[in-house]
């Protein structure tokens, strides 16, 4: 039992991202020869986490990874990164989550995620956390895991008054209807609100639209993040819903943006409990645009001393 109380709490994902940059895409049966190799830490439960961490929040993950060599590696990042890893369990049964992911030089890839360990976090270990859970100021959850576990979590979560981000990612078409009642902000990208609502959400107004359906299925508030054109933000209680543009910058790899938001918004819902949300999700879009100015996943989310003093 932890006696810490923690600003987050994630109860998520962690992935190795094993990336190979080849001319093309091998053919079934085929090898070829790459001309890079890199390890990447991924995972979109650990990259929020870290991203919040990076901000200057108290936070711990709650998951799984293997015993072995990229397991350890992951907590030492975790550790490296300031994150509370007692919640991080250890298991022999499967392998730390893993992406293999090849890269042609028309900048396509070609992803095997095995999702391993992280499918075996169960009900133990959340009961294990639940004194973290239910003394953090927000936890957050996604899709990377089992679903129930995610459900579970968020569920302790609102039985102990703490605020919840839910990011269902990736999408699953039945989602269980109960996902939006225990969702304060019910955060997720385009193509995620696309397969939730079954209509186009490739611009502000359809996001608003897709918005206004979510939020009828009992979230506190639903946030759509639009890549360059910023996040559109609804809120239950009022009628309208407000466009966050985001300033323009040279966008180098936009990989891990959907998660350098939330982690951003974890750390504003945490910090600065009386802010809106509005306020919050324009200040998470300026962290996420830093992020994709820099190659790389976790390697490109700032730190705050990175940031301007204006979003702090
Ligand atoms: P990913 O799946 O790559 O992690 P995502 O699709 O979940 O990303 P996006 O909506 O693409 O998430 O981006 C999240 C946030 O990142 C946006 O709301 C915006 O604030 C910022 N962002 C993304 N792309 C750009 C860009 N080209 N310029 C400025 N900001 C960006």
């Amino acid at each position: 039992m932890t006696e810490e109380a923690f600003d987050v709490v994630v109860v998520g994902s962690c992935m190795t991202d094993l990336v190979s940059q080849a001319p093309r895409l091998p053919r079934a049966g085929e090898t070829i020869h790459g001309h890079k190799f890199f390890i990447g830490f991924g995972g979109k439960g650990a990259n929020q986490c870290i991203q919040a961490a990076r901000l200057g929040v108290k936070a711990a993950m709650v998951c799984k990874v293997g015993k072995d060599f990229f397991g350890d590696n992951y907590i030492q990042n975790f550790k490296d990164n300031g994150v509370h890893t007692d919640f991080v369990g250890q298991t022999s049964d499967a392998a730390t989550g893993a992406a293999s992911i090849t890269v042609n030089d028309a900048g396509e890839n070609a992803i095997v995620i095995v999702a391993g360990a992280n499918m075996l976090l169960g009900g133990e270990e959340l009961q294990k956390a639940l004194p973290a859970i239910s003394h953090a100021k927000v936890l957050v959850c996604q899709l990377e895991i089992s679903p129930q576990m995610s459900l579970q979590a968020l569920r302790m979560a609102r039985n102990n008054r703490v605020k919840t981000i839910f990011n269902p990612a990736p999408a699953i078409p039945d989602l269980d209807p109960d996902f939006y009642k225990v969702s304060d902000v019910f955060c997720c990208n385009e193509s995620e609100a696309e397969l939730l609502t079954g209509s186009s959400v490739t611009n502000v107004e359809e996001a608003h639209r897709a918005g206004q359906e979510l939020l009828k299925r009992g979230c506190g508030s639903v946030i759509i993040t639009l890549g360059p054109q910023g996040s559109v933000v609804l809120k239950a209680q009022e009628s309208t819903s407000k466009h966050m543009p985001v300033s323009a910058v040279t966008a180098v790899d936009t990989t891990g943006a959907g998660d350098s938001f939330i982690g951003a918004l974890a750390f504003y819902m945490a910090n600065y409990p009386t802010m809106p949300l509005e306020e919050m999700a324009r200040r998470a879009n300026q962290v996420a645009a830093v992020s994709v100015q820099v190659v790389g996943t976790q390697t490109s989310y700032p730190f705050r001393h990175n940031l301007p003093a204006e979003l702090f």
